[in-house]
């Protein structure tokens, strides 16, 4: 029986769907200011699987998984790009799609946007003012009265008196309690707003997931996921708005996967070993190595970014795309093969046992292929092959994948442009560290750009 660990109790608990036989999960998604870097890229890949792995299972899965397309940081990048921010925000949400894409991640089934849900982030405010849980301050925002709700701080296992006592000095007289927090930000001039009973203003970024989630999968679902860094306040903020609108229990399970870190340190644009999942895939033989690489370690704990990691992961794929190859088909998996994974993913998604499970399989693959025994050879690769797709892996042609060289020979044309893309995206940021690095990059993979007057970038192959 498939068990979880919830980040709620701190334990691993069998699933209990709320609804027999289905399973309403929501994911926090990206904020679409930027191509999304390795951290997103764990997220939305630890999650994928989480859904694939519930669905094999038997569930029917409804994953929702939002995109935040009003944002401070949107409004920021637009203005200092001379953007609309709403193209601004179009732009990025495509881009990741793509990268999606490349990584083979299949899509949420339903994937709200904050902008298309201002009206029921509206009624959800209204509730709350309502019920005496949120009110109207003096700078005209609307806030989250935190000390109304008694339960705040059990995910994170924060206590309220030590939140207050650690809150900054308070700058913002208009809040009551340092520790609450907004809802609706009332309209500056010149930044996008909607109407509301409050004034013009537009949400906060806490709002819209209670009021996504909600209005897509009720007011009480089984699974909300996410990355660490929103256990506080995010996911805190959340519970406490939806319980108090709802009046209901909100979600029986939080899963949070963990850091990226890379080379041991912490990814920041400020060290300089940041890297976008555009980036890296421009260096890899395909995709799936990074899939690969990012389920390798368990999704609770930091992942460590590494080339030799990375080289690493590369190497085991090979050597299961090797298995594959040249092996007969027509066989049926062995069930017993199959149980072993399902017994290490049932077991909070114990992916590194899983992957020892295909290498396990690939072994008595090899040497039935060695040793001339044909139907057992189609057995393994049959099972190779099933267990593989449970965790979105090895399902292309093995020919054609160890044909394919790593580095420098996958830079096709589309990958060299959206790199250019990407360093003219840095550079009318000022970012000229991240732009010289993307250059040095496309050089590497000998890709020479010259940049033109007026803006444009002309490459050619070296
Ligand atoms: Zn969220």
């Amino acid at each position: 029986m498939l068990k979880i660990h919830n980040s709620m109790t701190g334990e691993k608990e069998p699933i209990r769907p709320l609804q027999p036989g289905k399973l309403r999960m929501y994911v926090c998604g990206v904020t679409v200011y930027d191509y999304i870097h390795l951290g997103h890229a764990r997220m939305l890949t630890v999650f994928d699987l989480v859904r694939r792995y519930l669905r094999d299972s038997g569930f029917e899965v409804t994953y929702v998984r939002n995109i935040t397309d009003i944002d401070d940081k949107i409004i920021e990048r637009a203005a200092a790009n001379g953007e609309d921010w709403t193209a601004l925000a179009r732009r990025f949400a495509a881009a990741m799609h793509e990268d999606c894409a490349a990584l083979r991640l299949e899509p949420p089934d339903l994937e709200p946007r904050a902008t298309e849900y201002i009206d029921a982030i509206v009624a959800m405010i209204g509730v709350l003012i309502a019920k005496g849980y949120a009110y109207l301050a003096d700078d005209g925002d609307v806030l989250y009265s935190v000390r109304r709700f008694a339960e705040y701080g059990r995910l994170s296992g924060k206590r309220i008196e030590d939140l207050r006592a650690g809150a900054r000095v308070q700058v913002d007289a208009a809040k009551r309690d340092p520790l609450d927090f907004v809802l609706w930000k009332a309209a500056k001039p010149g930044e996008p707003s909607w109407p509301s009973p409050w004034g013009a203003g537009r949400p906060g970024w806490h709002i819209e997931c209670s009021a996504m989630s909600t209005a897509l999968l009720g007011d009480h679902f089984d699974l909300h996921g996410g990355g660490m860094d929103l256990k506080f306040p995010h996911h805190e903020n959340e519970i406490a708005q939806s319980c108090a609108a709802c009046g209901t229990p909100f979600v029986n399970v939080w899963m949070h996967n963990g850091f990226v870190r890379i080379n041991d340190e912490k990814m920041s644009k400020s060290l300089g070993n940041f890297f976008t999942v555009r980036d890296v895939l421009a260096t890899l033989r395909d995709p799936e190595v990074l899939r690969y690489f990012l389920i390798s370690s368990h999704y609770r704990g930091p992942i460590n970014y590494s080339e030799a990691q990375l080289a690493q992961a590369d190497e085991t794929l090979l050597g299961l795309y090797r298995a594959l190859e040249g092996a007969p088909s027509g066989g049926q998996a062995d069930p017993a093969a199959r149980a072993r994974l399902c017994e290490a993913m049932d077991d909070d998604f114990n992916t590194p046992v899983a992957l020892a499970v295909l290498q396990g399989v690939a072994r008595e693959l090899n040497t039935a292929k060695a040793e001339g025994r044909t139907a057992a050879a189609a057995t393994q690769a049959a099972s190779l092959r099933e267990l593989g797709g449970m965790l979105g892996l090895l399902q292309q042609d093995p020919a054609a994948f160890l044909k394919r060289g790593a580095g420098a020979q996958v830079l096709d044309d589309a990958a060299i442009e959206a790199l250019i893309g990407a360093r003219r995206e840095a550079r009318a940021r000022k970012d000229y560290a991240e732009g010289d690095r993307i250059r040095d990059r496309l050089a590497a993979a000998g890709v020479v750009i010259e940049d033109k007057p007026g803006g444009a970038t002309a490459w050619r192959r070296a």
